[in-house]
């Protein structure tokens, strides 16, 4: 026996009967209690008694012999005793029943299942020595066909069921040791990710999907505190809005959303008490395998604090400074009103001079107006009976003068009429502002056309009508990328910012706001170099006013 043994729990006594020796064990006592109940006049044969005496023997000695110390091939003697065990039993009931030598069979699966190779020939060298103990003892040597079958049968059997036994263990090995190097290299990769996971920044919760949390960060449990997490409602007590005041409901948080498996990125809110408040954006994914099985939410929620308090301080001094400017510019603007219409300009030679100033001022007054709009929480839409196509037309005719001087041709498709609830002058400063940006976009040559679609049933959740103002261009285009960004505040893509085209990038989020308040919404098509189309879809009914 000069190969390791692979197996070296056996060592242990508890195992070494469990394990070993038990099977045998019952086996013998089933065959003791049978031959005491049916052959009892074998019983009393001295041979007999040996047999179970060495049972006795090798039962006891897997209790006794300190495995431990000795080299672990040692446990090898309690199965070749086994063995030798069932060679006597058989030996002692040989006229009566010679089957009691298939008991082998327990100490033999014992050694081809726990010892290496070489245990295979002395099973097959045990089984030679049940069957032949006879013949050594002095019983005549086999004679005929079926003494001889008698001789080889147990040996030949015996092999079988020991390679099959071997390579069973051997297959059972190979399968576990793969096992445990794919628990090692799983476990490796926790560690792994909870390091990754607790050196960074960001708070990262994954959710099981069935709600319990798999992982949770260092930065999650600092958040989890200061929102107040509840656990046994899965809710945050101190979560509140962009505004920091208005607590935000349980079912609109972030946690209970991604606990529903939604998939949602920048969902911006601020969680502890005022003082303490940390603005935090929160991103969801769902995570699944290769296969599609869904193996719940990860929810990543970055601290903006910093970033938050900074766009604040910006809009605050916009505020304050586009207020600031308000006051002077528009007496600036009612004096020269004043100015126009109490002298002859004309004739002072002044027209020109002053209706530059005029036109700047009103410029300027635009911009502090789209400042003060587009910082506003919110913008008041008041709808009234309107007709929508008659705006329309006005506002193409309003631009068809700088148009002109652009070489820009604007065309517009509306019908005679089209009644609505609408709010006119924010509708007609959203057509206004899609218009510009339509001749500001489009190089000389090119065309801006509008049109109003008074569309079909369709779209909107409740199935209601819908109608669509539709401004599109042949001009330089919007990127994909870009389009994401379009209608945040101040956003202007790099080829117009690279143009010195002038703008504040306010517009459209202006168009949004106003459009939302409406309940709306604004579809966007374009490519880069082939011009872009807006359109704003609007329900025909029940406007929705802010
Ligand atoms: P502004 O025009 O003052 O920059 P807007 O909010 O109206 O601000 O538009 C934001 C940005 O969107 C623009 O700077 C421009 O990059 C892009 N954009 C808007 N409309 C068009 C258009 N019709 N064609 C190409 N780009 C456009």
């Amino acid at each position: 026996m000069t190969e390791a043994v692979p197996e070296l729990e056996l060592i242990r006594h508890r195992d070494v009967f469990w394990r070993g020796q038990s099977p045998f064990l019952a086996g013998a006592l089933v065959l003791f209690a049978l031959v005491a109940l049916c052959i009892p006049g074998a019983v009393a044969h001295p041979l007999f008694l040996t047999g179970v005496a060495v049972t006795v023997v090798s039962t006891v000695l897997v209790f006794l012999v300190p495995w431990n110390a000795l080299p672990v091939e040692a446990v090898v003697i309690i199965p070749l005793l086994d063995i030798v065990a069932v060679a006597i039993l058989r030996e002692s009931l040989y006229e009566t029943l010679p089957s009691a030598g298939f008991l082998i069979i327990f100490p033999v699966v014992w050694l081809s299942y726990r010892f290496p190779f070489g245990a295979i020939l002395l099973s097959v060298t045990g089984a030679l020595l049940v069957t032949a103990l006879p013949i050594l003892v002095g019983r005549p040597a086999p004679s005929t066909g079926r003494e001889w079958v008698e001789l080889f049968l147990l040996p030949a059997l015996v092999s079988i069921v020991a390679v099959m036994v071997f390579g069973a263990a051997q297959l059972l090995r190979a399968t576990r040791a793969q096992a445990d190097r794919v628990l090692q290299e799983a476990v490796q990769a926790e560690i792994l990710a909870r390091t990754v996971a607790d050196s960074v920044d960001a708070s990262i919760v994954h959710f099981r999907p069935d709600g319990t949390v798999g992982l949770r960060n260092h930065a999650a449990n600092e958040q989890a505190i200061l929102a107040g997490y509840d656990q046994s409602m899965h809710a945050a007590t101190a979560a509140y809005d962009v505004d920091r005041r208005t607590p935000i409901p349980t079912e609109r948080q972030s946690l209970h959303r991604a606990l529903n498996g939604e998939e949602f990125r920048g969902d911006l809110f601020w969680i502890g008490v005022p003082g303490e408040q940390r603005a935090i954006a929160a991103n969801s994914s769902r995570v699944q395998t290769a296969d599609g099985d869904f193996l719940g939410t990860v929810l990543v929620g970055h601290d903006v604090t910093d970033l938050a308090n900074a766009v604040a301080v910006r809009e605050e001094f916009l505020v304050a400074v586009s207020h600031e400017l308000r006051t002077p510019l528009t007496s600036i603007i009612g004096y020269l009103d004043i100015l126009a219409d109490t002298h002859d300009l004309e004739a002072i030679g002044m027209s020109r001079e002053v209706s530059t100033i005029q036109r700047n001022a009103d410029q300027l007054h635009a911009i502090i107006s789209d400042l003060l709009t587009a910082n506003a929480n919110e913008i008041r839409v008041r709808p009234g009976p309107v007709d929508v196509a008659n705006i329309v037309r006005e506002c193409a005719d309003t631009v068809l003068p700088r148009a002109t001087a652009l070489g820009i041709e604007v065309t517009v498709d509306a019908p005679h009429r089209f009644d609505v609830e609408i709010d006119a002058s924010r509708i007609g400063q959203v057509i206004d502002n899609l218009l510009s940006n339509g001749l500001k976009y489009t190089p000389a040559g090119g065309r801006v056309a509008l049109s109003l679609e008074t569309g079909a049933e369709s779209g909107t959740e409740a199935g209601g009508r819908e109608f669509s103002v539709v401004v599109s261009d042949t001009g330089i285009g919007i990127s994909r990328e870009d389009q994401r960004q379009l209608f945040d505040r101040f956003f202007r893509a790099q080829e117009v910012r690279d143009r010195a085209t002038q703008g504040l990038g306010l517009g459209l989020s202006i168009v949004r706001t106003i459009v939302d308040a409406h309940g709306g919404r604004i579809e966007v098509a374009s490519r880069l170099g082939h011009g872009s189309r807006f359109a704003i879809v609007l329900p025909v009914r029940q406007p929705r006013t802010r």
